[in-house]
């Protein structure tokens, strides 16, 4: 019997239970091959099959038109924050990259890759993570090698609603923290990565989608397990691959197909957090969300409690009490404070429930 909790962590996040259940089931004997996938060799029949199926899922989910690359690398999306300007910034003899810097993942992937050309910032320097600039105050720089942004900070609790328009520059995205909440256009980006332990399975595999004529611009000093091309030329396999990540998120790409794909996701993900807003938003400001209404996430929702800067003792109650109801992984991320509720497809409606219902009452009862 599995003790009752609400996983609410930003990532590693909760995993469907079916997709746990299924592992364990697999976990000593593969397909009646005798074998775990832990103890496969990357290059058996059986785990290419794996991986076939598992890209086969990903391209149905999100309609990858067949002049994209799907790879699966390790190195976390940190990796991809140096990778994406060594494969890419030379793209165009300038050297030039645009980023948006919205949040501390935008932020560290900026200064990554100040390393290896000039950035651009394109926007006034934002003193808070709390918005996004507006589209007419951009200065993109004609010629760039491509625009950067971060889809969702998962820190900041900031989703864009739009696709920026880049004005024909290639465009990148961190997709890390909501990838396959909700359906993307993948024919209007060069690239799109996100590391699979939020949304589509556990820790140790970023998946990395990108147009073919945007690989093979390396620049020569680029690690070759980083290198685009070494990479998407030997499918993933120049080395040994995160072969039981992968498996996990063939899992989890299965259950989001049976559960109605990235469509019913995304239903269910709006739903899910204006659960949650509607709570903050009606709570007379004892709850606060910092951000924009525009740009609030529907993946990670952060507040403060008691007032607006956060009432750290309070806040300490709050965490208190909510662990002692089960729900746990609700603390803010160290550089910000307060309280941050992640609510990635694993997290149903009823944890969801379960969350402000019980968070209300005890509000009341122990406030
Ligand atoms: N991008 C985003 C949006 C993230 O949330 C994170 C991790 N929380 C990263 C990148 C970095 O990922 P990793 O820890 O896998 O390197």
């Amino acid at each position: 019997e599995k003790k009752q909790t609400i996983n609410f962590g930003a990532g590693p996040a909760k995993l469907p239970q079916s997709v746990l259940f299924q592992a364990q089931k697999e976990l000593m004997d593969y397909n009646g091959i005798g074998i775990s996938v832990l103890e496969m060799s990357h290059r058996s029949s059986d785990f290419n099959k794996i991986m076939n199926t598992t890209e086969n899922l990903l391209r149905e989910l999100l309609s990858i038109p067949d002049n994209y690359k799907v790879m699966f690398l390790q190195g976390g999306g940190s990796a991809q924050f140096s990778a994406v300007p060594l494969n890419l910034i030379g793209l165009k003899q300038d050297r030039c990259a645009d980023y948006l810097v919205t949040g501390t993942w935008s932020s560290k992937a900026a200064k990554e890759a100040e390393k290896y050309g000039k950035v651009n910032v394109v926007h006034p320097k934002l003193e808070r993570y709390t918005k996004i600039p507006d589209s007419s105050s951009w200065s993109l720089t004609a010629g760039a090698s491509y625009v950067y942004y971060c889809c969702n900070e998962t820190v900041h609790g900031v989703e864009y609603n739009f696709t920026p328009d880049t004005h024909g520059s290639v465009l990148v995205s961190d997709m890390s923290s909501n990838f396959l909440s909700r359906p993307v256009d993948v024919s209007k980006f060069g690239l799109i990565f996100a590391g699979a332990q939020k949304n589509v399975g556990c820790a140790g595999v970023t998946v990395v989608i990108v147009r073919e004529d945007l690989i093979g611009y390396a620049l020569k000093d680029c690690p070759i397990v980083l290198d685009y091309k070494v990479q998407a030329d030997n499918n993933s396999l120049y080395n040994t691959p995160p072969c039981f990540s992968i498996y996990i998120m063939g899992l989890v790409l299965e259950w989001i197909k049976n559960n109605g794909g990235v469509e019913a996701m995304e239903t269910l993900n709006m739903k899910k957090s204006s659960m949650i807003y509607d709570i903050i938003n009606s709570s007379n400001d004892f709850y606060v969300c910092p951000v924009d209404i525009a740009c609030r996430s529907r993946m990670n929702v952060p507040f403060r409690v008691g007032k607006k800067e956060g009432d750290e003792a309070l806040e300490k109650k709050f965490l208190d009490g909510a662990s002692k109801l089960g729900m746990i992984s609700l603390k803010g991320h160290r550089s910000v404070g307060g309280i941050r509720a992640s609510l990635y497809n694993a997290v149903t409606v009823e944890d969801t429930l379960a969350g402000p219902f019980k968070l209300h009452a005890f509000k009341l009862n122990s406030l």
